[in-house]
């Protein structure tokens, strides 16, 4: 029999969570993590008693009840709700996601019948001329913006922000890219439609130190560094590193996009007001500068603090030796993931979980999902 039933690769949320239930269970459980630190992208720093999400700001949210129970089981979260501000071309500032705040600020639209009417206004020549053209459904992204919410927002709120984010102009992408963004007809700025949402109290890393309490892990640990030795000693392994390098990069390598930040700590108690702030020119190299202390400290809670800490990021082009942070989601990476795939389904002993191993861009709260359907 070997030491372990589970060689775990990757103390991330998918990695963590699946070594608590598998502890749970009785397993003999070790996870490795090539990163001085547990807990994967969602790990925060702790600066100045303020948590800074070092891999890019996280909230947690979920419609799922059972996935919102469990994480709550293991620390209770907070009342952040995610309202981003957009600091547009024109020097003004709109709410997002688009809502009747942002179409009153963009166009004076008191009700949601005036506000409607004038989206009509703004995109009706061009479903015109799409449809003039035999076109039924949007091709890229450009098209899905301007049919949805007309040619002002696509121009001031969309087209900088996407084209600085994914590095590719806005007709090279595909549509979906922009149908998670909310469009509503009543004055409310939070951003998701879920059920639930929030940050957990005392920050990210009490989620994952509750996941992974009492369960073997080595930090600084790369399982390609001795991969005959780590694939020798468990039952089974589960993978929570890129699909590709699993396999030797046969076939290719997949490409990401990644995000590079620039963290102040600053002597003021309140820099922009707001977590998140997106910079929506395409003049502006970066995206959206973070405040980290919003994400747990509200009302008067942010003056007791007389210093913060702000992230810029900075939307750049992955290459090796970088965080591979998002999938692109092309023909290209999607044709060779899928070889890839080909070969994962045939292993019986590799789980194959998580962002980086499928190859897709899945939030928290579906991947928390996943590893409680998985029978561990
Ligand atoms: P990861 O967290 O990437 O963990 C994988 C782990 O495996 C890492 O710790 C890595 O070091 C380790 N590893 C890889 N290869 C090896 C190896 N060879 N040997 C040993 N260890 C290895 N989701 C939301 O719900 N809300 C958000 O607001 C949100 N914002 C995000 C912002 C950014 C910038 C990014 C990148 C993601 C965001 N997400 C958000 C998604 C969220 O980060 C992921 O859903 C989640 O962290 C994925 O967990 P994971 O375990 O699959 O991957
Ligand atoms: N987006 C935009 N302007 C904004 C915010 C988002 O055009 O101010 C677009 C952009 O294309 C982005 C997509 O909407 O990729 C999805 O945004 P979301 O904030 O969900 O992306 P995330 O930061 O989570 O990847």
């Amino acid at each position: 029999m070997r030491e372990y039933d589970y060689l775990i690769v990757g103390s991330g949320l998918f990695g963590a969570a699946f070594a608590y239930r598998a502890k749970r269970a009785g397993k003999r459980c070790l996870v490795i993590d090539k990163r001085s630190h547990t807990g994967g992208n969602v790990y925060c720093e702790n600066i100045e008693g303020i948590n800074v999400h070092k891999y890019g700001a996280h909230i947690f949210h979920t419609s799922d009840e059972e996935v919102w129970n469990f994480v709550n089981s293991i620390v209770p979260f907070n009342r952040y709700t995610n309202s981003p501000v957009a600091l547009a071309p024109d020097g003004r500032m709109y709410n997002l996601p688009f809502n009747m705040n942002t179409f009153y600020q963009m166009w004076g639209v008191k009700t949601p019948e005036e506000a409607r009417a004038k989206i009509d206004e703004q995109r009706a020549g061009f479903i015109e001329e799409l449809r003039r053209q035999g076109v039924t459904a949007p091709r890229n992204l450009e098209e899905q913006a301007v049919s949805l919410i007309g040619r002002d927002i696509y121009e001031k709120l969309i087209k900088g922000y996407t084209e600085k984010q994914w590095g590719r102009a806005c007709t090279e992408l595909p549509p979906f890219i922009i149908r998670r963004l909310p469009v509503r007809f009543v004055f409310d700025n939070n951003y998701f439609n879920d059920k639930f949402q929030g940050i957990p109290v005392g920050g990210y890393n009490r989620l994952t130190d509750g996941l992974l309490e009492g369960v073997e892990v080595k930090t600084d640990t790369d399982f390609f560094a001795d991969r005959k030795y780590w694939e020798s000693i468990a039952e089974k392994i589960v993978f929570t590193g890129k699909i590709d390098e699993f396999y030797d990069y046969r076939f290719g390598k997949l490409e990401y996009r990644t995000v590079r930040f620039e963290t102040e700590l600053l002597d003021i108690s309140n820099y922009q007001g707001n977590a998140v702030v997106n910079h929506t020119s395409r003049e502006v190299p970066y995206t959206r500068i973070i405040e980290h202390k919003h994400f747990e400290m509200f009302g008067a809670e942010v003056d007791e603090n007389p210093k913060t800490v702000i992230s810029r990021e900075y939307s750049t082009e992955w290459r090796d030796g970088m965080e591979p942070f998002y999938p692109v989601n092309d023909q290209r990476n999607e044709a060779l993931y899928e070889r890839y795939r080909e070969l994962a389904e045939r292993e019986k002993n590799v789980i194959f979980g998580g962002r980086l191993a499928e190859y897709k861009y899945y939030d928290m709260a579906p991947i928390i999902g996943k590893v409680l359907k998985l029978s561990v």
